[in-house]
């Protein structure tokens, strides 16, 4: 692969821009089959038979004992902090996307930064309990890019100083760790149905939980705390999935293993063909974590490739791929979070780190494999001029 010339054309003169994902789209046929049950039922949300059975069929898919749809990821975990009565403050990564620290302040809780580790890039086990004040209350970490937090290690320390653990696992559809399903760590977890998740449902998303009595408050929660026609018990909100989202879900779980496997191939011929690049390194979990197969990462070491990581992404980008820079800028630099203590750069050196040389490249499975040639060419290009060692 690496005397493939690139090629000038790429992508073809007035052909659209290579996406970082596509979304998986049922038969259209079988939508319109599966609305005319809807349309019959002359019911369009608050929790539909069509959630209902989506609701199950996720929960099976997930392997979890307990979980809740919602109409969106972010209102999901925003409702399940909520339920969990936390206050003060909660230990978590910058290294994510917006949502996962916007909903602590949408719970009046204090975010406190906590530096990722190099190789996982999730937060990094061995410094949180130097961020625990009696102020603390849970620990929220990120399966970034589908790889598991050290799910043990933060379970000891939450036992340890009594704290609840929540995690963001909006990357992590169908992740298994030693073959149970990721869902089932920690108090509870969150994961996005968007569009550009693996599984999706539009907009969407669950939360699944430990312990069984959440669940009814949960869906009290996103149902404005309605208990009955003249009882409104708790200060709810909408969080529901309606029946449309609900017949899109259905179709789409279906395609998801198939989904999976074809980007299993994609992945196999970018690791074949960025292998024996120095300085390059493809983020992937290894055993016993299954991959969720959602992102297909790589992460630039400046110094040993020749040149920065945005520098691959501009040459990507004038040639019409638009890879993207999960997450940078990181969370903790952005001006609602910037002037907190623990947001200090020098604290969250590893993170910084990550934000400057992480690339998240286009990864689907009807990817054509001449086409990911060409990007890795491109990345191997990006570096002309760097002198082979
Ligand atoms: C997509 C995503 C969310 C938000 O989910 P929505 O369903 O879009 O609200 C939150 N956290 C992470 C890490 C995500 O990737």
């Amino acid at each position: 692969m690496a005397d493939t010339p690139s090629d000038p054309t790429f992508p073809a003169a007035g052909s659209p821009p290579i996406r970082i994902t596509k979304p998986l789209l049922p038969d259209l046929q079988d939508l319109v089959h599966g609305l005319q049950d809807v349309w019959d039922a002359e019911w369009l949300t608050n929790n539909g038979s069509q959630a209902q059975r989506l609701e199950v069929l996720v929960r099976e898919y997930l392997d979890v004992p307990h979980l809740s749809l919602f109409n969106n990821g972010t209102i999901a975990l925003l409702i399940g902090l909520q339920s969990l009565g936390l206050e003060g403050e909660v230990i978590t990564t910058p290294f994510t996307f917006p949502a996962t620290t916007h909903v602590l302040n949408w719970n009046r809780l204090s975010p406190v930064f906590c530096d990722i580790e190099p190789e996982s890039l999730t937060i990094d086990a061995g410094q949180i309990e130097a961020h625990i004040t009696e102020r603390t209350s849970a620990i929220l970490g990120v399966h970034v890019f589908g790889n598991p937090c050290r799910l043990t290690e933060i379970d000891r320390i939450a036992d340890r100083h009594g704290l609840a653990v929540v995690y963001d696992a909006a990357h992590a559809f169908g992740t298994t760790v030693d073959g149970r399903g990721i869902g089932t760590f920690g108090d509870l977890s969150m994961f996005s149905f968007h569009a550009t998740k693996l599984f999706h449902t539009a907009e969407g998303g669950a939360l699944t939980f430990r312990d069984p009595s959440l669940k009814p408050r949960v869906d009290l929660l996103r149902n404005f705390g309605i208990k009955s026609e003249s009882e409104v018990i708790l200060p709810g909100i909408n969080g529901k999935m309606n029946e449309i989202q609900a017949v899109l879900g259905q179709l789409v779980l279906t395609m998801v293993d198939s989904e999976r496997q074809a980007r299993g191939a994609v992945r196999d011929r970018y690791r074949r063909n960025l292998a024996d690049v120095p300085g390059l390194r493809m983020l992937e979990p290894s055993e016993p974590v299954s991959n969720s197969e959602q992102y297909l990462v790589i992460q630039v070491d400046e110094e040993e490739f020749g040149v920065p990581c945005g520098q691959v992404y501009s040459a990507l980008r004038s040639r019409g791929v638009l890879a993207r820079r999960y997450f940078a800028p990181l969370i903790s630099d952005v001006p609602c979070y910037s002037q907190l203590p623990s947001a200090a750069p020098e604290l969250l050196p590893v993170a910084h780190n990550a934000a400057s040389s992480v690339l998240t490249l286009p990864f689907y499975g009807t990817l054509p494999p001449a086409t990911v040639d060409a990007i890795c060419t491109i990345v191997r290009d990006s570096r002309a001029g760097v002198p082979h060692r």
